[in-house]
């Protein structure tokens, strides 16, 4: 890989772990091409036809869970090492591995407006995917939101400063606007963690696990939860 996004992945340990860096045989997909109406519907039927089960709105929920934290990557990993790169759909490409689902996504082109990029690129793939699944598309922003702070405290875990790089999920979400909802964070422990505002409907499907952060868990028992979670985390 090449370009502005080279040098924010260098600086970036575990940069491909973020999907940050295309593996070798994903296919690249312009974001433009991927949010087709028609092309992620059949996507989707290919994921329930292969599960034989879930309906589309569980297929499109879940895909878009892993697909935003892929397609917002970049313009995270950007914003928190100090060299922007551009969110928007025609400067980004995504890489698709096995059941059409990205694994990276590269930007080629840095600096711009990131709240101004990231609103463009959910306001072209979210209205597209969720009328692909026949769904409301506003459980998908909430699904954005949680990409973006499970994201920057991604990359905040791996440069070393998750106070510094959490700070810019709010700024950066008020700046995107309606309809996304804000992102939230909770620390438990001595460790930092996204405070979910989505369901992404993973339980759904034949063998899906339920979720640490689920917003619905009793309190008590997702804080019970958490701590195990921070205890493992390395320090
Ligand atoms: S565990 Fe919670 S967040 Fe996860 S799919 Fe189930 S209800 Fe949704």
């Amino acid at each position: 890989m090449s370009g502005p996004q080279a040098e924010v992945a260098a600086r970036i340990p575990g940069a491909a772990t973020l999907g940050l860096v295309p593996p070798p045989g994903a296919v690249p997909v312009p974001v433009p091409q991927l949010a087709d109406p028609r092309r992620l519907a059949e996507l989707l039927a290919a994921r329930a036809a292969r599960q034989r089960a879930g309906d589309l709105r569980v297929h499109a929920t879940v895909w878009w869970y892993s697909a935003s934290a892929v397609l917002l990557a970049p313009l995270l990993a950007g914003l928190a090492v100090g060299h922007p790169l551009s969110a928007r759909p025609a400067d980004t490409t995504a890489y698709l591995g096995p059941g059409g689902l990205p694994v990276a996504a590269v930007s080629a082109v840095a600096g711009g407006d990131p709240a101004a990029g990231l609103r463009e690129s959910l306001t072209t793939v979210v209205p597209a995917l969720a009328a692909a699944a026949r769904m409301r598309p506003r459980p998908l922003w909430g699904i954005a939101t949680d990409s973006l702070a499970n994201g920057l405290l991604a990359v905040g875990r791996a440069v070393g400063d998750v106070p510094a790089v959490t700070a810019l999920a709010a700024p950066l979400a008020a700046a995107v606007g309606f309809p996304l909802p804000p992102p939230r964070y909770v620390d438990v422990a001595g460790a930092r963690f996204a405070a979910r505002v989505s369901c992404c409907l993973v339980d759904r499907l034949p063998h899906g696990p339920t979720c640490v952060s689920c917003p619905r868990r009793p309190a008590a028992e997702r804080q019970v939860l958490l701590e195990d979670a921070a205890s493992r985390l390395p320090r």
